[in-house]
């Protein structure tokens, strides 16, 4: 015990307490846009650009329906209906007066794929990034829980729209993105704006061993990002049982033991990393699976889950 609490204090150096900071801005920099009957979270940062369209979907309104309530699912999901998804989808566009672009989505796979879209396609591409140089259409990832991120080159003007669960920001597919930004249009890291949307919080998303294992292998500052006993699990050590013994009564198993990660600061640090300033990385800090009326959750709701959608485009000149 003593170990996962000396792990916690030495968790405290400089690219913890900018993430912590960033946390606490995130708050203000973010705002809700009602619009045609739907709620469209907005990035300050991003909004402040004339010329970009973006937005991250919510749960109230739609055609859809969770527990007697509309819903505004954008996925096309086994539950719901083709036509409502449909309709929600022209929705969301309209919400973000963004009918006339066409919207270009993915077929997900918590892979790190990006895909490079110069013109509307009909059948989605197998990706978890979508990157464009060209005004007029719209990206939008899918999301319940992961971590939706925008990316905007300001200078280039180029924009991404990633899907990032524990696998992918694992695979580093944000950093990835950006790589591939750089290599078709020249983007330099220090001219981009950037935006995590809603996703499970720290507070909510527990891991298993397997997961700490991985992310202690692939990142130095890992156990910033953890709460519990990450140090144990990372690093395979012998659970201390007595603790738990003596506080079980007779006949009941110790649970496993399980950590908390949290994925919006690996993102950040990452972006920081590859030479993004951290000022310019604009991170939400509402939970799919504390905030039950605004957000879809997975975690929470299981296969009967909506959609959200994080958009981002450019307007035609
Ligand atoms: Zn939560």
């Amino acid at each position: 015990m003593a170990r996962a609490i000396k792990t916690r204090s030495s968790g405290r150096n400089p690219a913890a307490r900018g993430a912590r900071a960033a946390h606490r801005s995130g708050n203000s920099a973010w705002s809700i846009r009602r619009a045609r009957g739907v709620q469209v979270m907005e990035s300050r940062a991003l909004a402040r650009l004339g010329w970009l369209v973006h937005g991250f979907s919510t749960r109230p309104g739609g055609a859809s329906e969770i527990e007697g309530k509309p819903a505004l699912n954008l996925g096309f999901t086994e539950w719901d209906e083709r036509t409502r998804v449909e309709a929600n989808r022209k929705k969301f566009l309209a919400a973000l007066d963004a009918r006339k672009m066409p919207l270009v989505t993915l077929r997900q796979f918590h892979s790190d794929a990006i895909h490079l879209a110069g013109a509307p396609i009909a059948e989605p591409p197998n990706a978890d990034a979508l990157i464009t140089s060209t005004p007029g259409l719209l990206l939008g990832v899918q999301t319940a829980d992961c971590v939706p991120i925008l990316l905007v080159d300001t200078r280039r003007r180029v924009v991404a729209a990633i899907h990032a669960g524990w696998r992918g920001t694992l695979a580093r597919i944000a950093v990835k993105t950006l790589g591939r930004m750089r290599m078709e249009f020249g983007t330099s890291s220090r001219d981009i704006v950037a935006a995590l949307g809603p996703s499970i919080g720290r507070c909510c998303f527990e891991v298993g061993p397997e997961v700490a294992q991985a992310f202690s292998t692939q990142f130095p500052p890992a156990a910033d990002w953890f709460d519990g006993p990450f140090e144990q699990l990372a690093h395979g050590e012998e659970p201390l049982w007595l603790p738990w013994l003596t506080m079980m009564p007779p006949g009941h198993v110790p649970p496993p033991p399980r950590v908390q990660l949290d994925l919006r600061a690996s993102n950040r640090w990452q972006l920081i990393d590859a030479g993004v300033p951290g000022k310019q990385i604009d991170v939400s800090d509402a939970c799919t699976v504390c905030q039950a009326d605004l957000l879809f959750s997975y975690r929470r709701e299981g296969a009967k889950a909506g959609r959200m959608m994080a958009s981002i485009g450019m307007r035609k000149p």
